[in-house]
C-alpha cells in the first residue's frame, strides 16, 4: 500500500482524512511540522498532506524545508486550506505545493485527487529510473555514471578519501557474438553484469554499464592494493561462471580490467583518471586479456599476472 503522511495539528481533521483515505493508503498522521518533518525525512511517503495554518512551524515553512531536503524533496505536496484561504493557496502552490484540498473535504474530491498526485508521482519515478538504468543489466547506465562520478569524485576530495576508478570489458566479445549469435552475447552481458554487481554493494560503490560490453565502477576509501585485490575477485568470479567461449580464442568468457586508486586533488579531474583506467584496460588486453592493471598515484602499476 502507498503511503501518505497528513500533517495537521487538528486531531479532528486528521482524522477525517485518514478515514477518507485508509481503505486505499497506509497513512500516518503527524500533529506538529516538526513531527511531520521527522516522519518525512524517514519514511517513504508517495504524497504529503499539509495543514498551512498550525502553531509553531506553519505549513510553509515545512513546505520549505520538505523542498531543501534530497529524500523529500521529490515527494508531492498537497495543502489543506480554508476556504476563504486563496492567498494562502498561492503562496502555496508557488512554493511548490502540486494542489490543494479545501475544508471542509468532499470525500470523492479528496480521494479524486490524492489518487492522481500519487498517479503523476509514481508516473514520474518510473521515468526517472529508467533514464538512468540501463534496459539489457538492470545496471546504472552510462548517463547516471556520468552524473553521479563527479559528485562523488567532489565528495570524495573534499573528505580527502581515496578513490578508485576502473573500466571493464569482456574479452574477445566480437568473436562470441559471432560464434554464438547476438541474443546469446546479450545474456552474457546480462550474466557478467550481475556476478560483478555482487561486488559493488557498498553505499559509496558505484558500478555502471559504459556501453556495448563495456563497464565501469568506482570505490571510494580504501588503499591502491585493496582496490587492486578485490577487482582481481571480480575478475575471477566472472571466469568462475565457465561460460563456454570460442574454444580457438579461449576456454571461458573472461574480463579485462584497469584501475587507478588517486586521491582526489582537484574538483572536475574524475575524466582524466576515467582515462587512465581505460589506458590500464588497453595494457590488460596487450598482456594477454583475462588479467587486472591497475595505477597507483605515482602511475607505477600493479599487474596480476
Ligand atoms: P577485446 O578482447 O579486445 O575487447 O575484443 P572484442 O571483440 O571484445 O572488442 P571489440 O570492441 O572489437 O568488439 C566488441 C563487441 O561487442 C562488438 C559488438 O558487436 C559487441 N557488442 C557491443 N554491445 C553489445 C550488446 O549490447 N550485445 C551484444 N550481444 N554484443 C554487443
Ligand atoms: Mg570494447
Ligand atoms: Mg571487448
Amino acid at each position: 500500500m502507498e503511503k501518505i503522511l497528513v500533517v495537521d495539528d487538528s486531531a479532528l481533521q486528521a482524522a477525517q482524512l485518514k478515514s477518507i483515505l485508509e481503505d486505499d493508503y497506509d497513512v500516518t498522521i503527524a500533529n506538529t511540522a516538526e513531527e511531520g518533518l521527522r516522519c518525512a525525512s524517514e519514511g517513504e511517503y508517495s504524497l504529503i498532506l499539509l495543514d498551512v495554518i498550525m502553531p509553531g512551524m506553519d505549513g510553509f515553512t515545512l513546505l520549505k524545508k520538505l523542498q531543501e531536503e534530497v529524500i523529500t524533496q521529490s515527494v508531492p505536496v498537497i495543502l489543506i486550506t480554508g476556504l476563504s484561504d486563496i492567498q494562502n493557496e498561492q503562496h502555496g502552490l508557488m512554493l511548490g505545493a502540486v494542489d490543494y484540498i479545501a475544508k471542509p473535504f468532499a470525500p470523492l474530491i479528496v480521494k479524486a485527487r490524492v489518487g492522481t498526485h500519487i498517479k503523476l508521482y509514481n508516473y514520474r519515478r518510473q521515468v526517472e529510473y529508467q533514464s538512468r538504468t540501463d534496459q539489457l543489466t538492470g545496471i546504472p547506465n552510462r548517463r547516471q555514471h556520468d552524473r553521479y562520478s563527479v559528485v562523488k569524485w567532489n565528495e570524495a576530495a573534499r573528505l580527502q578519501v581515496p578513490f578508485s576508478i576502473c573500466m571493464f570489458d569482456i574479452d574477445h566479445f566480437k568473436r562470441f557474438n559471432d560464434t554464438f549469435g547476438h541474443p546469446a552475447g546479450d545474456k552474457v552481458i546480462a550474466s557478467v553484469a550481475k556476478t560483478a554487481s555482487a561486488y559493488f554493494q557498498r553505499s559509496t560503490d558505484f558500478f555502471a554499464r559504459y556501453g556495448g560490453e563495456e563497464f565501469v565502477a568506482f570505490l571510494m576509501g580504501g588503499s591502491t592494493e585493496k582496490a587492486f585485490a578485490h577487482l582481481k575477485q571480480v575478475r575471477q568470479a566472472v571466469e568462475d561462471l565457465h561460460i563456454p567461449h570460442d574454444p580457438s580464442v579461449s576456454q571461458w568468457v573472461t574480463v579485462s580490467i584497469g584501475g587507478v586508486t588517486v586521491m582526489p586533488q582537484s574538483e572536475n579531474s574524475y575524466a582524466s583518471y576515467l582515462k587512465i583506467a581505460d589506458t590500464m584496460l588497453y595494457d590488460a588486453k596487450k598482456r594477454g586479456r583475462n588479467g587486472v592493471v591497475w595505477a597507483d598515484e605515482k602511475m607505477r602499476q600493479l599487474f596480476e599476472k
